[in-house]
């Protein structure tokens, strides 16, 4: 038995949600989850069809992107993994989506703004879209540098990683994390909830409004923090 079997069946079990939930087609998608007292995480292989994955499949990597253990490519974008789970120690899982909303959000270089309660019980913030990447990030390691464009949008809008696990990142797609893997998907599938209100708030209403501060206040810690009181 593999001392990473854990982590690979977390990864699969993850992976697996993405097309039941309707979030990839094809080959498209990879969910991580990491081990932080090994230092590694476990990552779908690259361009594996989903009905062909099994978690002895899922590809073992140190936070450098290198494969410590598994005969498969990892994901292409393993290198942005890697990254965030260096820098960001809290995090136990990465999920990276081009579902379509979030994906059209993200290609229209746009936050998705906080229109009502669905997007309130989640965060309290716009969900913020970082900048296409530069050529010289492009035409570099792509998918490293990818991992610092999602760090260096949060830093400069003064967010924090433990209170925000969502992202778009300009022309590409969104890239959500949590606490672990499973919790990383869940992320996924809100953030493609909440694009696709979004649009369509935007489409009956074009001059419909940010939801205000109290209602924002109100839902979030109905679900979050000390008095929170949703849920059994
Ligand atoms: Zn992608």
């Amino acid at each position: 038995m593999s001392k990473y079997q854990h982590i690979q069946e977390a990864a699969y079990e993850a992976n697996m949600q993405l097309p039941k939930l309707g979030l990839v087609i094809f080959t498209f998608g990879n969910v991580s989850a990491v081990d932080r007292a090994l230092g590694v995480f476990a990552i779908k292989p690259s361009g594996v069809p989903y009905d062909e994955l099994s978690p002895a499949k899922m590809v073992i990597v140190d936070f450098d992107g290198s494969t410590v253990e598994g005969n498969l490519r990892p994901s292409s974008d393993t290198k942005t993994h890697a990254v965030l789970y260096k820098h960001w120690q809290k995090i136990g899982g990465i999920s990276h989506t081009h579902s379509t909303y979030a994906t059209a959000w993200a290609q229209s270089q746009r936050a998705i703004p906080i229109f009502g309660t669905t997007h309130a019980d989640h965060n309290t913030v716009d969900i913020p879209c970082a900048p296409p990447m530069s050529d010289k990030m492009i035409q570099g390691d792509y998918e490293y540098e990818t991992g610092f464009q999602i760090m260096n949008c949060l830093q400069e809008k003064g967010l924090s990683y433990e209170e925000l696990e969502m992202i778009l990142v300009g022309n590409h797609a969104p890239f959500t994390w949590g606490k672990t893997a499973e919790k990383a998907v869940y992320n996924s599938a809100v953030l493609e909830s909440i694009a696709q209100m979004a649009i369509l708030t935007e489409q009956i209403n074009p001059q419909a409004g940010r939801l205000k501060d109290s209602l924002v206040k109100k839902h979030f810690e109905r679900k979050h923090g000390p008095d929170s009181y949703y849920g059994q």
